[in-house]
């Protein structure tokens, strides 16, 4: 049986570009308008040796009302059938209300979660990550999916707490 990682996170903040970054193909949706993602996705993906599901999560009717309670629903469904979470923010934005509503629904799991600080394209935006260590959910993962920067680092950690 394969440990199950969900991604989950607010419309755009690149979490269907991570997952293709981590399997290898194209097959996770991307799209410049939120909320394409079909309800969720799970992929077969490895780093190292070790093999894990990875769940694209989205799936949010577009410009709908209350998108934040959305997207927390959804992570909190994600997270209770998945054994690890991917938690991804974009970090030239920031925390977002609807980033903070996860945040609450995250740190009541003793699951453990990653938190993958994302469009960290250059150097310059390592700052931007660093400051989501007052989130309180541990080591920002500073990551450009679009790039590939810094997904070897993230990786170890993430298989670390398979
Ligand atoms: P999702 O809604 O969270 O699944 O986000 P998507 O993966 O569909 O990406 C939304 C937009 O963000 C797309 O235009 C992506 O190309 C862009 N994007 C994703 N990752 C990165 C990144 O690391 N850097 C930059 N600059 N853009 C990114
Ligand atoms: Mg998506």
């Amino acid at each position: 049986l394969l440990p199950v990682v969900a991604v989950v996170g607010r419309p755009n903040v690149g979490k269907s570009t991570l997952v293709n970054r981590i399997i290898g193909r194209r097959e996770a949706v991307v799209e410049d308008v939120p909320g394409v993602t079909r309800d969720r996705v799970t992929y077969k993906a490895e780093w190292s040796g070790h093999r894990f599901l990875l769940v694209d999560t989205g799936g949010w009717e577009r410009e709908a009302k209350g998108m934040a309670a959305q997207v927390a629903a959804q992570a909190e469904r994600a997270m209770n059938e998945a054994d690890a979470v991917m938690f991804v923010l974009d970090a030239t934005v920031g925390a977002t209300d609807a980033d903070e509503d996860v945040v609450k629904v995250l740190r009541g799991t003793k699951k453990p979660v990653l938190l993958i600080a994302n469009k960290v394209d250059d150097s310059r935006g390592e700052a931007d990550a660093a400051m989501l260590w007052s989130l309180g959910l541990g080591e920002p993962q500073a990551v450009s999916s679009l790039q590939g920067r810094g997904m070897g680092d993230m990786l170890d950690n993430l298989i670390a707490i398979l």
